[in-house]
């Protein structure tokens, strides 16, 4: 690639880039963070500079950055055939890693339709849903046409996939573009909707569900879920129990449970899938994000063989899934995901975590001891911390002061990438990070937050 001076790059990427989920008016006033490189852990901006990603690149990267087996295998695809179309034909890679993916996902999901982006694999999850009770046979099934979504849910932002999240910010503005779907409350427990907290839980947003599925069911198509934990609205962990306890409702009202594991599949929580956790078995789960391990985009929507068996038939039954992409199960991004599971085996890498996610875990409970810090929220390796203004009241502090923002730019300032969501700063450390790097993107991100909140004190 030609050399561009870093302020020419910089003035056109003004000119020109429009940034997903920014404020591009402050992106203007601000001096640009171009990344040119990566390597392990690390990312390097233009001029050099290096800082740890403490997000794995928006919760994607794995192994770590330039690993040369993923590499490889990229270019050894790329050797053979760089692209050719799903509809109507097979290729090598999209084959194997269905295969591989059928093995390693809970028990049941035996079909792999692929697609781009965790936002299309929800797309995807909620028309198949959508489609099987049409063709299930019965008359009384024809009714489940809705899905019950959750407040503060996050499924990406595709028309279908914001109708079925919960966060305002994102959905208010798009109100009638949406369908109507039945709301349930968020396990937040920290703002718990029920007034209950973690001491008194009782688990009656289980209980809620219940109620909504005993009066609704009928309409029901499927309960839309990200298991155990809400990342985009800041790392809401349910509580122990929540999930099975949905799964159970579900099979009791006869009606599907779509697991979007996009955010917390391959290894984030600990183990290779979050549902695993409580021994959950989803009709349709739904992965993208690790997926590849942070290098090509790539997702997969999977369904047990009950749900594929109501598309077969005769071909003027027409029950065939009109739906798929161009790059619908590219060769060079399937083969990506090969290797990353390939390494995944190589080196016991959910094995290694266990420690790491006990000294982080152990480590981020120092953060409750800021003033500023209300709450601090964990599973595996992916944490959010919550800012507030004043901590009995949690209270946050006035947008005007743009706290969050400020804690990122100083992390970056001494070496360190983290993002906010809201009032709450998202550590999603790379699972291939070592327990020196750990260290140092707490350490960071402690010193960070007191030093911001402090002066605003
Ligand atoms: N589902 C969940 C749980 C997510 O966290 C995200 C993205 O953060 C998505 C879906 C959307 O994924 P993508 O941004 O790849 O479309």
């Amino acid at each position: 690639m030609d050399y561009y001076k870093p302020e020419q790059l910089e003035q056109w990427d003004k000119q020109y880039v429009w940034h997903p989920f920014t404020q591009m008016r402050q992106w203007q006033k601000e001096k640009p963070l171009i990344i040119a490189k990566g390597e392990g852990s690390y990312l390097y901006d233009l001029e050099g500079n290096k800082y740890l990603d403490g997000i794995s690149s928006l919760w994607v990267t794995v192994h770590g950055h330039r690993k040369k087996e993923i590499n490889r295998a990229i270019i050894e695809q790329l050797d053979q055939l760089a692209h050719s179309t799903l509809l109507g034909q097979a290729n090598i890679p999209s084959t194997l890693l269905a295969r591989k993916l059928v093995e390693i996902t809970p028990e049941g999901l035996n079909k792999v339709f692929y697609s781009e982006s965790g936002s299309t694999a929800v797309e995807i999850g909620l028309k198949i849903a959508y489609q099987y009770w049409q063709q299930r046979g019965e008359e009384k099934y024809k009714t489940k046409r809705k899905f019950v979504s959750l407040a503060n849910a996050y499924h990406g932002d595709t028309i279908g996939s914001v109708s079925v999240g919960g966060i305002n910010l994102f959905h208010k503005i798009f109100a009638g573009l949406l369908f109507e779907t039945v709301n349930a409350p968020s396990p937040y427990c920290y703002r718990c909707p029920l007034h209950l907290n973690r001491e008194s839980c009782t688990m009656d947003c289980v209980r809620e569900m219940e109620s909504l599925l005993a009066d609704h069911h009928h309409e029901i198509a499927g309960v839309v879920i990200e298991p155990l934990v809400q990342g985009a609205a800041g790392m809401l962990v349910a509580p122990e129990g929540y999930l099975a306890g949905v799964r159970e409702l579900c099979t009791r009202f006869d009606v599907l449970l779509i697991a979007d594991e996009v955010a917390v599949g391959f290894g984030r929580t600990g183990k290779m899938f979050a549902c695993a956790h409580e021994n959950v078995k989803p009709d349709i789960m739904c992965l993208a994000k690790g997926i590849t391990g942070g290098y090509l985009p790539l997702a997969a929507t999977m369904v047990t063989d009950e749900i594929y068996q109501a598309f077969l038939g005769e071909i003027d039954e027409c029950r065939t899934f009109y739906h798929g992409h161009t790059y619908t199960g590219n060769p060079v991004a399937c083969a990506a995901a090969l290797a990353n599971l390939e390494l995944f085996a190589r080196d016991q890498l959910i094995a290694g975590l266990q420690e790491k996610i006990a000294f982080f875990s152990a480590d981020l409970k120092r953060f409750m001891e800021l003033q500023h810090v209300g709450d601090v929220r964990q599973k595996g390796l992916m944490a959010g911390i919550e800012i507030v203004g004043n901590k009995a009241a949690k209270e946050p502090f006035a947008i005007k002061y743009n706290i969050p923002h400020r804690i990122v730019l100083e992390a970056r300032k001494n070496g360190l990438i983290i993002r906010p969501l809201d009032n709450v700063i998202v550590l999603m450390p790379i699972l291939s990070m070592s327990l020196a790097e750990l260290k140092r993107l707490l350490d960071i991100t402690y010193a960070a937050i007191r030093k911001v909140t402090e002066e605003e004190a």
